[in-house]
């Protein structure tokens, strides 16, 4: 008798299961890290969590290979070489944060505005933002200024909400899903999820989306729009449901400012504004009385269409009268954007009708009573079942907050938001639009020594609230909130380098960033970046930016171009929370948030970045850092921080398990045991809306009423969508010449057409100002699904899926241009060339060739072989993007960026694609090789 081996089959490779939020991707999951001897041997999903469910995707699991990567920093760095050599010397924790101190406590007593911090995807605005108010500096923002501005900017100007994570589609009731321009790293768990649910029910997904990957690959249907003309396509929408006369005049009258009266007076400086009655309140025309009533009179029979004369003789025109005048026009017709997006006319009519369709006839019903501000009691939800997402193909683009507003239009023309089956809101929106918040940091609200007012970042309503100095001149080094970008509502950090280096408007002292691959993938023009970095100035010698410190978890391509590195934890090292202050995890049915625990301690000497800053603002003597005696207020770093700071009396960082005996939620005194109560809950908390609060979240008492009392919103007061948008008409009548702050004579034009009120679309400046001819294709990068962060190329596991990219051509023209699959070819922009290898392929829109971004990297960094395919095969298109724009009229050359919001237009690149003459199998350019500064293998 033979004896069978004895196969231990599902051997127990753990002896303690520690609950945490992945940080693989912006998605916050629930994790449980499964750990032997303190050894992280395995990531599953956490069932019990809001967000997953249970549910793990690859880069989750991953998350291993990230806490054990060969590229981790560990011990603090001082530079002793010049900087990019590679040369630093190792110090001691004390040694570090004495240095930084020092470093920056010169600035603050002095010219606080010359530090400028900046940070990268990190997950810990609240406390980022909060720190930069207390140093006093307005020289912060974290990456949204070239990730989803226009994205935020546009929603909550518009509709007091975004795509993102501040909302989603009913995943449970809606019938029709268009997404727009959304790679697949995107909402990766959530929309997957999400749209499992809807293949299950048979629910029409269509994707717009130039290249078919991913989600797009998986639509019922792909439109493989031109890049940047989304604005054109959804405009065409819009002109066909007004000209069927489908559009939800109910939900238009009664939650937008449809019916508002606009001043019709041309060259005036009203025109264009609200009219108002003696208290200032807005006004609607009452079709019955045939006259003027304020807004908050709910009897009125509002006109929403309609030119009248006001008492006092004046012209006006409700809002919707000048948009469905605009998109009634023939030049938004399909069959005249038809050739210029990409999209078959026919197309475009046959998705309004199915939208109309779908949001019409296919109504959804809740059996759930509610109440709206006005104390009209409905006693059923009816909702349309039409939602729609986007993200960064909508909003790279200099015309990306316009686009963005245009699908937002179309959202709320047809009834859509917050209503059962249409696009969800999640707390802590919705807000007021705009949020009541107001950037600070004018000449009079910086002194040395002294905290700012108010935080860094805001919303601006008119010129008045600019940053702008006595001259008219940028108050920030980025620029933003100036006449460049004046809703620059995230800042505009790919311009810190170049403005620093070129000292414009100033030069500055301290750059201070956090988890930001500014000398890499997330610069603008890489070889100028790294110009402007070791820039010396030519009388002194010295570095024009003079002092950089840069704190991350991995060797990445900035830390060679750093002088004072603080190595970061990984995010299994640390305590982290994802709150409600900052980029929450709610969920539509209500408010979530969640931490981060340690479950392991780290085994080299780094410290976490949140724990060091407070550090260093206690040394500082910070005031919101210190005690009155002097001493560090939070001496237990970011655990101590996160449980016991209040933004406001019994506001905190962390919403649930709140009071001494942790059962408040929202608003409570700090409880001590409150990390303690979310470890014993899977390091989460959520809590469920009653049902007759979870939709018409803008308009619904009860509601509005808890969120005032849970600490979301100031007053329970409706939040009644902006189609019309004056606060861009107050802009535009400054740069025509109207009112005490008004723009330079060549920013004039620009703002005078980018600051209509009514979305529309205008071409991407970079089409409109090279040669489509020479430049005849658009370049555009993708995130894969397996790779959110630019360190996903270093995972050694992630790496096996993808260790460099391709340039992917659509078949037909690859051939018309006499190129084969995996030619080595070049990619010519008006600022560079590159070399890449060309994958051909259906499904993408064949005037666009496209890459996975950020998988190439420098040679010898994030601890790879230096011969690795990511540096010697891959390839970024940054090298081909200018920061700046060509020169205009007067020779200023503006930013590469959308100019109302300052948003990167990183997806208007225009290029020509050859045959390489060189067909060696090497990228270019190529960069001298880096020292290894990770702990290796
Ligand atoms: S979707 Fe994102 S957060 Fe969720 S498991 Fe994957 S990487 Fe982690």
């Amino acid at each position: 008798m033979s004896s069978e081996p004895v196969v231990a089959l599902s051997p127990k490779t753990w002896d303690e299961i520690k609950t945490t939020t992945c940080y693989m991707c912006a998605c916050r999951c629930g994790i449980k890290v499964y750990l032997k001897d303190g050894t992280v041997t395995y990531i599953d999903g956490n069932r019990d969590h809001p967000v997953n469910k249970g549910v793990i995707c690859g880069k989750g699991a991953a998350g291993i290979k990230q806490h054990y990567s060969p590229g981790r920093l560990s011990k603090p760095l001082i530079r002793v070489g010049e900087r990019g050599s590679g040369e630093f010397r190792e110090i001691e924790w004390e040694e570090a944060l004495q240095t930084a101190t020092s470093w920056l406590g010169n600035v603050r007593k002095t010219d606080p505005k010359k530090l400028a911090f900046f940070t990268g995807r990190d997950q810990s605005q609240g406390l980022t933002g909060w720190w930069a108010t207390q140093f006093g500096t307005p020289n912060y923002a974290a990456h949204g200024g070239f990730c989803s501005v226009n994205m935020a900017a546009a929603g909550l100007y518009t509709f007091g909400g975004s795509f993102w994570e501040f909302g989603e589609p009913d995943w449970k009731h809606t019938k029709y899903f268009l997404l727009f321009g959304v790679a697949e790293d995107h909402g990766s768990n959530p929309i997957k999820a999400g749209l499992g649910k809807l293949k299950k029910r048979g629910a029409k997904f269509v994707s717009v989306n130039p290249i078919k990957t991913g989600y797009s690959a998986i639509a019922d249907e792909w439109v493989g729009v031109r890049p940047g003309t989304d604005g054109l396509f959804v405009g065409a929408i819009i002109h066909e449901l007004l000209n069927a006369g489908q559009i939800d005049g109910d939900y238009l009258n009664r939650y937008t400012n449809s019916p508002w009266l606009v001043i019709d007076n041309k060259g005036a400086a009203d025109h264009g504004l609200f009219a108002r009655d003696e208290n200032g309140g807005t006004l609607v025309w009452d079709a019955h009385k045939k006259a003027p009533v304020t807004t908050s009179d709910h009897d009125a029979a509002r006109a929403l269409m309609g030119r009248f004369t006001l008492p006092d003789g004046r012209k006006v025109a409700t809002s919707f009268q000048l948009i469905a005048e605009r998109y009634l026009a023939p030049e938004n017709a399909p069959d005249a954007v038809t050739e210029r997006c990409g999209v078959p006319a026919d197309t475009i009519r046959r998705l309004a009708a199915e939208l109309a369709h779908v949001a019409f006839k296919e109504t959804v019903t809740l059996d759930v009573p509610w109440t709206d501000f006005t104390g009209r009691r409905h006693e059923k939800m009816i909702g349309r079942p039409v939602a729609m997402h986007a993200m960064r193909g909508i909003s790279a683009h200099a015309n990306g907050f316009q686009t963005c507003r245009a699908i937002h239009l179309l959202q709320i023309m047809l009834g859509t938001i917050d209503t059962p089956g249409g696009f969800r809101y999640k707390a802590p929106f919705p807000r007021p639009i705009p949020p009541h918040i107001k950037p600070t940091g004018k000449p009079d609200q910086i002194w040395p020594n002294e905290p700012l007012p108010g935080p860094p970042l805001g919303f601006v309503t008119g010129p008045e609230d600019l940053l702008l100095a006595a001259d008219g001149t940028p108050q920030r080094i980025d620029k933003a909130y100036s006449w460049d970008a004046p809703i620059a509502a995230h800042g505009m950090m790919h311009m810190v380098i170049t403005n620093a280096a070129k000292r414009d408007p100033y030069g500055i002292d301290v750059l201070f960033m956090y988890m930001a691959n500014m000398s890499w993938n997330s610069a603008m023009n890489i070889p100028d970046t790294l110009k402007y970095l070791t820039a010396k100035d030519e009388k002194t010698g010295d570095y024009i930016i003079p002092k950089i410190i840069y704190s991350d978890a991995y060797a990445s391509e900035m830390v060679h171009y750093a002088d004072l590195i603080l190595p970061d934890t990984t995010y299994l090292e640390r305590w982290d929370c994802i709150s409600l202050l900052d980029r929450p995890i709610s969920e539509a049915d209500g408010p979530a948030d969640s931490i981060r625990q340690p479950v392991v301690e780290p085994e080299r000497d780094v410290r976490p970045f949140q724990t060091v800053l407070l550090d260093i603002g206690a040394r500082l003597k910070l005031p919101g850092m210190t005690t009155p005696e002097g001493t560090a207020r939070y001496p237990g770093g970011y655990p101590d921080y996160i449980v016991n700071h209040e933004r406001a009396p019994g506001v905190g960082p962390l919403a649930g398990f709140r009071g001494v005996d942790g059962t408040q939620s929202g608003k409570g005194a700090p409880n001590p045991n409150q990390l303690q109560a979310y470890i014993d809950n899977g390091c989460h908390w959520f809590y469920e809306l009653p049902d007759e609060h979870k939709y018409f979240k803008h308009v619904n008492k009860g509601y509005l009423e808890w969120a005032t009392g849970f600490g979301l919103i100031g007053k329970p007061e409706p939040i009644i969508h902006q189609l019309y948008c004056e606060p861009l008409q107050k802009f535009r009548l400054a740069a025509e010449g109207h009112g005490a702050i008004q723009p330079p004579d060549g920013h004039r034009a620009r703002i005078i057409e980018a600051f209509d009120p009514i979305p529309f679309w205008y071409p991407p400046f970079e089409g409109d100002l090279v040669d489509e001819v020479a430049f005849p294709m658009h370049a555009v990068t993708q995130r894969p699904m397996a790779m959110y962060h630019a360190w996903g190329s270093q995972n050694s596991w992630l790496r096996q899926i993808l260790g460099r990219n391709w340039l992917y051509i659509a078949k037909e023209r690859a051939h018309t241009l006499g190129i084969e699959d995996e030619d080595w070819v070049t990619v010519t922009s008006h600022h560079g060339q590159i070399k890449g290898q060309a994958k051909l392929m259906n499904g993408v829109n064949p005037d666009t060739v496209w890459t996975w971004n950020a998988i190439g990297k420098r040679s010898g960094t994030w601890g790879l072989k230096k011969d690795a395919p990511e540096a010697k095969q891959g390839f970024l298109l940054n090298h081909l993007i200018s920061e700046l724009l060509p020169e205009r009229e007067g020779g200023y050359r503006f930013s590469n960026s959308d100019p109302v919001t300052g948003q990167a237009a990183w997806y208007d690149l225009r290029v020509r694609v050859e045959k390489a003459v060189d067909q060696s199998n090497i990228s270019s350019p190529q960069f001298p090789t880096l020292k290894n500064l990770g702990v290796g293998q």
